[in-house]
Formats: structure tokens, sequence, C-alpha cells
């Protein structure tokens, strides 16, 4: 059996280590390079029952584990650490309240820091980037083929109901299954076939060199800039930088994932907010400032599972703000779904493509 990805960022490298291990022949096709999106500028936060109460609970916490479980069983360093996570505000210029305890004593003045959100047994942090691309070699050391080149359709058999083969700038890869993971950029094969629309919002970020001064804690504050109360999340890293994003926006997302921006506003108000947060938080300090497209779906849960009238043909993606907590589990569950024909550990019920209406654009 011959499986092609469309798709080299988290979830198609985690859905291409899972099905290599049912062994499988696997091809991932990538336009730009792996983790070139999301999946290389995204916080890394993770989080075991934050979705608690909602569809995505259980995938959330089986990924949980995997994160955790990870380490052991694949080669490299993608700074996998359990951390705490806590809330707090940033109170107006000019009122010195500090009731951060000791250990944020590399914050400023005036940032309350309330009650814990996480533990270390139920938050951790992963680099994203560093956590895709070794995904994705421990796929490609198990036999797994990467291309690169970009996916322009979907073949399908003489009777139109099997999707066959991945066109690649005008040559066919041929494919018994076939997995769109080309996060928001998906909404080309709802263009192509039967599937629903896909959405992006873009998030900005800075990531400051930070050394060893940092607590090991991921912050979500709440500051007010322009007269609006903003949320801005802080994510310290164990290679000694910290991750630091803001509020998202909707803006048209390019059609080459490499010409992705921040906006300049946007990015200008994170760093002044930064600023104000840290004497860290130092301009000279930038290592990058990026953006980013979470891919969206018009009810918030992902599409994991068989295209419907497509055989053949399958989706991962949508995973909006969890997308890196949720890739091994989506990886694991996807696999055993196109190679034995049902999950063992994640139902996927509620993931199912079939639920949202396909975008309907009449087919090429
Ligand atoms: C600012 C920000 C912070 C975030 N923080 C977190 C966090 O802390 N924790 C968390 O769990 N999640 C977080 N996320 C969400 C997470 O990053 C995404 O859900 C996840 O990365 C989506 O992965 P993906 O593989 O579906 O898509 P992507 O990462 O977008 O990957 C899609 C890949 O497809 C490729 N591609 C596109 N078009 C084609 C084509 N035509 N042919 C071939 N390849 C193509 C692209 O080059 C890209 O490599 C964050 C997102 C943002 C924007």
């Amino acid at each position: 059996m011959r499986v092609v990805i469309c798709g080299g960022g988290v979830i198609g490298a985690c859905t291409a280590y899972f099905l290599r291990r049912h062994g499988v022949e696997v091809i991932v096709v990538e336009r730009t390079e792996v983790a070139a999106a999301a999946s290389g500028k995204a916080g890394g936060f993770l989080a075991r029952d934050w979705c608690s109460g909602t569809p995505l609970d259980a995938l959330a916490r089986r990924s949980f584990a995997l994160h955790a479980r990870l380490p052991q069983e694949i080669e490299g360093d993608w700074g996998y650490r359990p951390m705490s996570a806590y809330a707090g505000h940033v109170v107006p210029d000019g009122d010195p309240r500090r009731t951060a305890p000791s250990a944020f004593d590399w914050l400023s003045d005036g940032i309350v820091i309330g009650q814990p959100l996480g533990t270390t047994e139920t938050t951790a942090i992963v680099h994203p980037q560093k956590f895709t691309s070794a995904m994705m070699n421990a796929a490609l050391a198990q036999g797994a083929e990467l291309r690169f080149g970009r996916v322009t359709g979907i073949g399908r058999d003489p009777h139109g109901t099997r999707a066959k083969g991945v066109e690649v700038e005008g040559s066919i890869i041929e494919a018994d299954a076939i997995v769109i993971a080309m996060g928001p950029w998906s909404l080309l094969a709802a263009i192509w076939m039967n599937m629903p629309a896909l959405y992006g919002q873009r998030g900005p970020s800075i990531v400051y060199d930070t050394g060893t001064h940092v607590s090991a804690d991921a912050l979500f504050l709440e500051m007010e800039i322009y007269g609006a109360v903003t949320p801005i999340e802080v994510f310290p890293r164990p290679d000694g930088s910290t991750y630091v994003t803001a509020w998202p926006d909707t803006a048209a997302f390019p059609t080459d994932p490499a010409d992705v921006k921040p906006e300049y506003n946007r990015l200008h108000n994170l760093q002044r907010m930064s600023e104000r947060l840290s004497p860290l938080f130092r301009p000279e300090k930038i290592i990058a400032t990026q953006a980013c497209f979470r891919p969206v779906t018009e009810d918030g849960l992902p599409l994991i599972g068989r295209v419907p009238q497509d055989d053949g043909l399958y989706v991962a993606t949508g995973h909006g703000v969890w997308g890196i907590l949720n890739a091994p589990a989506t990886g694991e569950a996807l696999a055993e779904l196109i190679v034995e024909g049902a999950t063992r550990n994640v139902d996927l019920a509620p993931f199912d493509p079939a639920r949202l209406k396909p975008l309907n654009v009449r087919r090429r």
C-alpha cells in the first residue's frame, strides 16, 4: 500500500511517522520546507486537560501522553519539557504593585501572577519546528520518502469515485490513499474535491534570546493597550529562547506559504507589550519576528478522516490553536484508520469531514 501525504507540517510529519510504523510505503510532498508554516512558528505549548468538556478532549489527552512518550522512542532533541502555567495581568503604568512570587523576578514591576493554570503533570512545551523535523526524520529513517514540489491537483480513477494519484506540477504520483495535510492551504483540495472549506487565522510572534534568566513557566497574561484588554502569551523554552505571541487576526493567506509575513502594526504592538513585561525583551535580543496561519474550520473542530464520496482520499487539518498538541494522536489515529479501517485509541467521529458541507465549487 502506498500513501501520499500532501504537506510537511506537524500533521503530515506525525502521520508519516505512524504510517511507517505500520510498514506502509509513504511519500510526503512538501512545497517549501518541513515545518515551513505554522508548525515551525507556533508556541508549542501543550495541555492535557484544557479541552475537557469539548469533543477534543480524548484526542488532546492521548496526544499529551504521546508527546511525553516520544522522546524515549525517537532520536533528536526538540525541547520537550513539562512546565507550569499561570494566569496574570499587567497593572496600568504608574501603579507599582507587584504580587509575583520571587520565581518571576525577571518580570517588570506591576505584573500580577495569579492562580496556576497547569502543573508539570498537566502542561508542557516543545519547540515546534524541531519537533516536526524530528518526527519527519524518524519517518524518513524508517523508509518514508520526502519530495519537494507543489501539489497542484488530485487524480481520480476513470469512474471518478476514487482518488488515485497526486498531481505535482504536471506529474502524477500514484497512490492507494492520499492524505491532505496542507494546513490552511488544504483549501485548495476543498476546491478540487468534495471537502469542507478551510480558513486561516494569523498570529504574530517574537522570539527573544533570554538565556537562563527566565523561569520554566508559561504565562497567560492580560494587558491593556490602546484602551482594550489584550491577551499576551509567554512561553520560555529549554534552549534559552522565549516565545511571545498575542491576538490573532483573519487576514487572507497568500497562495505561497513562504510569503506569510507579520502585519507591521500588530508586530509593533506586540514588541511594545513585550518590552512592558520584562527588561529581558529588548530589541537587540530579538531572534525572530514572524507570523503564521492556524488552519481553522467552520465549526472550530479539525477535519480528520475519509473525505465523503472519495474513496482513498483522507484529510487531517483544521487543528486551530492545538495543532502541535494534537498532531501525534491525529497521526496515530489516521494511520490506524487508513491501514486497519478503524481507530484504537481515539474515536474520530467528532472530526468526520462529512459533518460539514463541502465547499461546493464545481470540479475541474
Ligand atoms: C501564532 C501561533 C501560535 C500557535 N501556538 C500553538 C501552541 O502553542 N500549541 C499548539 O498546539 N498549537 C499552536 N498553534 C497551532 C499550530 O501551529 C497549528 O495548528 C499546526 O501547526 C498546523 O499544522 P499543519 O501541519 O496542519 O499545517 P501547517 O503547519 O500549515 O503545514 C502545512 C504544510 O503544507 C505545505 N503546503 C501548502 N501548500 C502546499 C502545496 N500546494 N503542496 C505541497 N505542500 C504544501 C506548507 O508549506 C506547510 O509546510 C499556533 C499557531 C499560531 C499561528
